[in-house]
């Protein structure tokens, strides 16, 4: 599960908001969020970050970013439309290396990112 916050959120040591859950992907909301929905989904087995990914991992990928879009039809925000980001070390703005979507809405983005 990887030594990091999440990890911990993972195994129920720090409490979080959680909104979803399944065997592979968990999902809660960001501590600090940055648009009226800010939710974090993280596969469950740990990848530090988008680089340490390999093709074993694409179908749990796969299951992350299809949990984030089934989460926003259910929520009733995916026809207005949402952003999902995932930063990837230092200049992607990284801060937490278990590899994790997250997932803005409720407002409308704007573009380029910061
Ligand atoms: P990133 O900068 O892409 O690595 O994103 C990490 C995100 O995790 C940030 O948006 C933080 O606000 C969020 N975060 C850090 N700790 C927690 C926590 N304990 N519960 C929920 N979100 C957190």
């Amino acid at each position: 599960m990887g030594d990091t916050i999440f990890g911990k959120i993972i195994k129920r040591e720090i409490p979080a908001d959680i909104v979803y859950e399944d065997d592979e992907v968990l999902a809660f909301r960001d501590l600090n969020p940055q648009a009226p929905v800010h939710v974090l989904f993280i596969p469950k087995r740990a990848i530090a970050t988008l680089n340490d990914a390999t093709p074993d991992d694409a179908a749990l990928l796969g299951k992350v970013l299809l949990a984030a879009a089934d989460y926003a039809k259910q929520e009733g925000f995916a026809e207005d439309g949402y952003r999902t980001v995932v930063n990837c070390n230092t200049h992607g703005g990284q801060t937490v290396y278990h590899l994790h979507v997250h997932l803005l809405a409720g407002r409308r983005m704007t573009w380029p990112p910061g």
